[in-house]
């Protein structure tokens, strides 16, 4: 079974074998765990990404789903890009979201990855609602069948600690 903990903090300063990064599908960058974790990890991880944009992602990373580059300067082997959908309130894309959990797991595991870290994935510009989100995550990393043997949500706020918190108890 796959551990859960969580910390809160930046994710940028996780020690894992891959942190998780909450992308756009553009993966060119952004703003929120996007831009802390270019700055952070230094052009090595733009550099993997126009490979991955010039090779087979032409159109960009969908929604939901995961890939791999190095992690540069950070303390991980791979960032594992996701792409949250954005959080809508007539649509259900919650089963976007939850793939995004699983796809990731499924990528960082297929590498050979044990742990990972996880922010709260769609929460931020997406607008995601924050408990709805720690729901999701952890109802879907609590069913995942993985090879990763512990899963680290790193969020960056009280709230955000205490909404994924609240899905532990
Ligand atoms: P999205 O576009 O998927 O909503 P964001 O990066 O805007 O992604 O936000 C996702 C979540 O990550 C938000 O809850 C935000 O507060 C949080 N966050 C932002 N920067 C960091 C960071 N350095 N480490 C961990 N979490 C972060």
């Amino acid at each position: 079974m796959t551990a859960i903990e969580l910390v809160q903090g930046d994710i940028t300063r996780e020690s894992v074998d891959a942190i998780v990064n909450a992308a756009n599908s553009s993966l060119l960058g952004g703003g929120g765990v996007d831009g802390a974790i270019h700055r952070r990890g230094g052009p090595a991880i733009l550099e993997d990404c126009r490979r991955l944009r010039a090779a087979h992602l032409g159109k960009g990373l969908p929604t939901g789903r995961a890939v791999a580059t190095t992690a540069g300067e950070l303390d991980a082997r791979w960032v594992v890009h996701t792409v949250g959908p954005v959080f809508s309130a007539t649509e259900d894309r919650s089963g976007i979201l939850a793939s995004c959990y699983r796809e990731s797991l499924r990528v960082a595991g297929e590498l050979g990855a044990r742990t990972v870290a996880f922010p709260a994935i769609s929460t931020g510009v997406y607008g995601w609602p924050m408990d709805d989100g720690a729901r999701i995550a952890v109802e879907t990393v609590r069913a995942a069948d993985t090879t990763v043997e512990e899963v680290r949500f790193v969020l960056f706020d009280e709230r955000a600690y205490e909404a994924f918190a609240a899905q532990l108890r």
